[in-house]
C-alpha cells in the first residue's frame, strides 16, 4: 500500500468540470490519487479532514505588481505573496513594472527571481516588459523563463517604464511572434485620455466623475481595435488586460471569431465596485481604466457567465496610503487598487452566491485558463499528476473584511468593510500547507 505525504479527505472537490465529494492523495508535491466517492484506503503522513468544505485547485493571479526590488515601500514579495496565500492563490505572475529596475532585460529578471524565490510563500512567475528600448532583449527574457510580455499603450505612471509607441508595438509584436511568446497590453488611447484630461483640468473639473469621463470606454475600444490589427498583421498572440466593460470584451469576441489568437482579462474591482465607490472611498478605488457605472458592472457579469472573458485577475497595484489620499482632485493620487487577497472572495460572493455563477467556472477563470494561456503545465486543475496546489474553502462562512485582516504592506483596500461569503481555510502549495485559519505555517 502506498504511503502518501498528505491526504485531503471528504471534501467537495471542485475542478474545471465538476464538483464531487472525494479524497485527494499527495506525494512529492504532486497529486498522486483522486478518489470520488470510494475513499482512499492508504494512510497519509498528514491528513486533513475537509468534511463540509470545498477543495479548489490553487488559484493563479496572472496580474500583480509586487514592486520588489526597488519599490518595496509600496509592497514586497513577502507581504504580497502572503496576501495571495490568504486569498487561496498559489501562483502569481509579477508585472515588469513598479519594481525598479523594471523587468526589461535578463539581469533585471534574475534579480527579481532571486528575491522572489527567497521571499515568496507561493509560486512566482514573471512578466517581461516591452518598452521602446528593449526589443533586442525580448528573446533573452523569454529564454530565461518569462511567461509573456507586457506593454502599455498609454503612459504607465512609472518613469522607468516607458509606454510603447505604435512602432515599438509593431516591431515588438513581430519579434514576440517569432520567439513564440505572447503580448499583454494595457489598452487605453493616449490621445483620447490626454486630450480629455487636459480639457477637464482647464475647466477646473476634477471630481471622481470627471476623472472617469476623461478615460471613457471608447478609449479602451480604440486601443483594443488598434492592437488587434497589429496582432493580425504580425501573428503575435495577444492578451488584453483589465477590460472594464463588456463593450471592450465584445471587440475581442469579434476578433476571436475571425480567428485572431487573443484573450481578455477583467479584474475583481470591475465586477464589484462602481463610480459610486470611487466617489465614496476616494483614492482607494482609483484605477485605470477607471471603475464604471452599475449597468456596465452587470453587463460584465453577463460576459463572465457567457464565457466571453478568459481570465480574472486582481491587478493588485498597491501604494502607501499617503499616495491614495484624494481631497478634491481625482486627477491626483496613485491609480491602482489593493485587491490580491480578495479576488477569489469577490468571485465566490458576487459570482457564485449572488449570481449563481457555477464554481467550475470560477476554477476555469482563475486557474485552468491562466495555466493554459500562459503555458503552465500541470497547474490550474485537480487531476493525477498535477501540482498539489489547493485552496480549501468553507462556502457557508461569511465574514466582514477588516483592515487588520489584510496582509499587504499597507493595510488598506476598497474592500474593507465588505461582507464576503466563502472563507479560505487552508492554502496548500506544492503539497505543503502554507496558510491555515489566519496563520502562515511556512517560514521564509
Ligand atoms: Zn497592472
Amino acid at each position: 500500500m502506498t504511503n502518501y505525504d498528505l491526504i485531503i479527505r471528504n471534501g467537495h472537490i471542485v475542478t474545471s468540470e465538476s464538483v464531487a465529494k472525494g479524497d485527494i492523495a499527495i506525494k512529492d508535491g504532486k497529486i498522486a490519487e483522486v478518489s470520488i466517492n470510494e475513499g482512499i484506503g492508504a494512510k497519509g503522513a498528514n491528513e486533513i479532514n475537509a468534511e463540509g468544505l470545498h477543495v479548489f485547485p490553487g488559484l493563479i493571479d496572472s496580474h500583480v505588481h509586487f514592486n520588489e526590488p526597488g519599490r518595496t515601500e509600496w509592497e514586497g514579495v513577502e507581504t504580497g505573496s502572503k496576501s495571495l496565500a490568504a486569498g487561496g492563490v498559489t501562483n502569481y505572475f509579477d508585472m515588469p513594472l513598479n519594481s525598479t529596475p523594471p523587468t526589461i532585460n535578463k539581469e533585471n529578471l534574475e534579480l527579481k527571481r532571486k528575491l522572489s524565490e527567497e521571499k515568496s510563500v507561493v509560486n512566482p512567475n514573471y512578466w517581461g516588459g516591452l518598452v521602446p528600448e528593449n526589443i533586442d532583449n525580448l528573446k533573452e527574457l523569454y529564454d530565461n523563463g518569462v511567461i509573456g510580455f507586457k506593454a502599455f499603450m498609454s503612459p504607465s505612471g512609472i518613469e522607468d517604464f516607458h509606454h510603447a509607441d505604435d512602432e515599438t508595438l509593431y516591431k515588438g509584436m513581430k519579434e514576440i511572434a517569432s520567439i513564440g511568446s505572447l503580448l499583454a497590453v494595457h489598452a487605453e488611447s493616449t490621445v483620447i485620455c490626454e486630450q480629455l484630461a487636459m480639457k477637464k483640468l482647464q475647466e477646473g473639473k476634477t471630481s471622481a466623475r470627471d476623472f472617469v469621463e476623461s478615460r471613457p470606454i471608447i478609449s479602451e475600444i480604440e486601443a483594443v481595435r488598434r492592437i488587434i490589427s497589429y496582432a493580425e498583421a504580425t501573428g503575435c498572440k495577444l492578451h488584453i488586460v483589465h477590460a472594464s466593460s463588456r463593450k471592450v470584451v465584445q471587440v475581442v469576441e469579434e476578433a476571436k471569431r475571425r480567428g485572431v489568437d487573443v484573450t481578455v482579462e477583467t479584474c475583481g474591482h470591475y465586477l464589484s465596485l462602481t463610480v459610486k465607490d470611487l466617489e465614496e472611498k476616494g483614492g482607494l478605488a482609483k484605477c485605470a481604466p477607471p471603475l464604471r457605472d452599475e449597468d456596465e458592472l452587470e453587463d460584465l457579469w453577463v460576459a463572465v457567465a457567457n464565457g466571453e472573458i478568459d481570465v480574472i485577475s486582481s491587478d493588485h497595484s498597491p501604494a502607501p496610503a499617503s499616495m491614495k489620499t484624494i481631497t478634491d482632485n481625482y486627477f491626483e493620487g496613485w491609480g491602482g487598487i489593493s485587491g490580491a487577497q480578495s479576488t477569489f472572495n469577490i468571485m465566490l460572493t458576487e459570482g457564485y452566491a449572488k449570481r449563481n455563477l457555477p464554481l467550475e467556472k470560477i476554477v476555469v477563470l482563475m486557474a485552468t485558463n491562466p495555466a493554459k494561456i500562459f503555458g503552465l503545465s500541470n497547474k490550474g486543475d485537480i487531476a493525477v499528476g498535477y501540482d498539489a496546489d489547493f485552496a480549501i474553502v468553507n462556502l457557508n462562512e461569511s465574514f466582514r473584511l477588516e483592515k487588520e485582516d489584510l496582509f499587504y504592506r499597507h493595510q488598506h483596500s476598497p474592500y474593507v468593510g465588505m461582507t464576503f461569503k466563502g472563507k479560505v481555510k487552508t492554502t496548500i502549495v506544492n503539497g505543503e500547507i502554507v496558510y491555515e485559519n489566519g496563520y502562515f505555517t511556512k517560514n521564509i
